[in-house]
């Protein structure tokens, strides 16, 4: 995104460092687009190198009092700004809607995702509780703790900017940490709408900041030395650049990619139930989620009634600004994204695909925002652009296959391993699927198998680098390190000089 002429006439998003909002002083700015009617609406601060030191030093003082404060303070802050998210559910699901351009229905189902992050961690003492053995040896007892990095950053993506922050920020802080938040560019003003919730919370300032920007702010974050980990969600060649930048600095990383994720449907499954579930997944927000299905794997011959029964479905969906009454499916987030969702339609035929429904044809994608209709696409294939892309828009794609192992293999070659699901009415079938597919995230008849908050999100393959998921009981191991402590209170009397190696008695 360039800077603007117009900058000044905008409203402008800060950072929020030290438990305030702070102006940008870099002199870089990106434009943040409202996507519904395709105008500007505000300006985003982008820090430099100086804005990224100046909340990591304050991160860093925050944390040594943070660090320190009780369980119970810790627990008491969390409440309180998990109470201010859920009394203010509608003013950030509009925030999402201005920006992102998802429906109000979508994003209110975003912020309610998140919350259950935060409130999974109101439970930290439960989840801290270490382990203690008695009498390991003769007077000695051995236990263990967790305790937190430091200060730990967070980079997210423009199309979860509410819920995918909480994944992280929830575990983080709940653990001892100090967070930095550094948003999308092209949806941040919620953000700092966080920021004002935890600083009414009680969290003492610095505990939680927000740095806007790109990647040269990503790129400070990523060398900063007081920076201990770096938690990522986005696209897989950045996430893979991150993991690798990351770790060679000794960082803590979990850095989680694209998807390209499958529905199986077998023969038997109920045509109308995967029909719909093929719908609302692949089409939903507008196709940009990174558990959206993006390919059906049609089965033997339920692929000519399953094509037929999503084209119907298709025709009936509402396409409109995400604020207006009954509006389904809104814009996508950028005018570049959306032409770049459309190259993919444009290439398709070409590479012997066949188009079903032409979202190109659709009346809103000739409005001035950034709306694509919704688009299938029949007999694809690997080595389609439209295949072996990720293309994070309303483009499904319907692989057809002639049996369960054909379907499979497809599904396991696949560089991605988000999520997958099987549509089925066989037991058996969908636990052979659960056990042979090598996917992080499997549903049975559940297309969007995002994982509730107290079981940790993260894909397999080229959709996850690092070792532990994301939120749930992997978030906290994540932002904790464990210590084990070895101890002994012997009558001073019994002390002697030992030179063998300690053993148990
Ligand atoms: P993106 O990779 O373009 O951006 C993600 C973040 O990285 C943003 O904060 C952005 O400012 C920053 N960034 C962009 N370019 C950078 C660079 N060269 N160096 C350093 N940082 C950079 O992703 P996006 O378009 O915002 O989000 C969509 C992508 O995120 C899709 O690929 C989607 O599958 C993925 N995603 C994955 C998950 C998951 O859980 N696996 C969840 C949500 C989104």
């Amino acid at each position: 995104m360039a800077a603007s002429e117009t900058a000044v006439e905008l409203r402008k998003v800060n950072h929020w460092i030290g438990g305030e909002p702070v102006e940008g002083t870099s002199g870089r700015y990106g434009i943040v687009w409202d996507p519904a009617t395709g105008e500007e609406q505000a300006t985003v601060a982008f820090a430099g190198v100086a804005e990224v030191d100046l909340a990591v030093a304050g991160a860093k003082v925050a944390f040594a009092e943070w660090r320190a404060s009780t369980l119970s303070r810790r627990t008491e802050v969390l409440f309180r700004f998990r109470d201010l998210v859920d009394a203010n559910r509608k003013q950030i699901a509009r925030l999402l809607t201005a920006e992102h351009g998802k429906t109000l229905a979508d994003a209110m189902g975003e912020v309610a995702r998140g919350l259950e992050n935060i409130e999974f961690a109101c439970g930290v003492p439960q989840l801290l509780k270490g382990g203690y053995s008695e009498q390991a040896s003769r007077g000695i007892d051995v236990y263990q703790i967790r305790q937190p990095l430091g200060v730990v950053a967070g980079i997210t993506p423009f199309n979860f900017p509410a819920m995918v922050p909480m994944w992280m920020f929830g575990n983080a802080i709940a653990c001892g940490n100090a967070f930095i938040l550094k948003p999308s560019e092209k949806d941040p003003s919620v953000s700092l709408f966080l920021a004002e919730l935890w600083h009414k919370a009680g969290l003492p300032a610095g505990v939680f900041s927000v740095v806007q920007g790109d990647r040269v702010a990503v790129d400070r974050l990523l060398e900063h030395p007081d920076v201990k980990a770096i938690s990522f969600v986005g696209s897989t060649p950045i996430a893979k650049a991150i993991y690798e930048t990351a770790t060679a600095k000794g960082k803590r990383v979990q850095a989680l990619g694209g998807a390209k994720n499958h529905m199986l449907v077998l023969p038997d499954a109920d045509l109308n139930m995967a029909a719909d579930a093929a719908v609302s997944a692949a089409y939903g927000s507008a196709g940009e989620r990174c558990m959206a299905i993006s390919v059906v794997v049609a089965v033997g011959n339920i692929a000519d009634p399953l094509v037929e029964a999503i084209r119907e479905r298709i025709a009936n969906i509402k396409i409109g600004p995400g604020d207006a009454e009954g509006s389904e499916m809104g814009p996508l987030v950028t005018r570049d994204h959306r032409n770049r969702v459309r190259s993919y339609v444009d290439n398709a035929p070409a590479e012997g695909a066949a188009i079903v429904v032409d979202g190109r044809d659709h009346p809103a994608s000739r409005e001035s925002g950034f709306f694509f209709g919704p688009t299938l696409l029949d007999r694809v294939r690997p080595g389609m652009r439209c295949y072996d892309d990720e293309i994070f828009g309303p483009v499904l794609g319907v692989v057809r296959a002639e049996t369960y192992a054909d379907a499979l293999r497809l599904i396991n070659e696949n560089p991605y391993g988000n999520g997958t699901a099987i549509f089925t009415r066989d037991g058996g079938a969908a636990r052979q699927f659960q056990f042979d597919v090598e996917v992080g995230m499997v549903g049975v008849n559940v297309p969007i198998p995002v994982p509730i908050a107290y079981y940790s999100f993260g894909g397999w393959k080229a959709s996850l680098f690092g070792d532990l998921h994301m939120y749930g009981p992997d978030g906290v191991q994540f932002y904790t390190r464990s210590k084990v402590i070895t101890s002994r209170w012997p009558d001073p009397s019994t002390s002697r000089v030992d030179l063998g190696f300690p053993q148990t008695r």
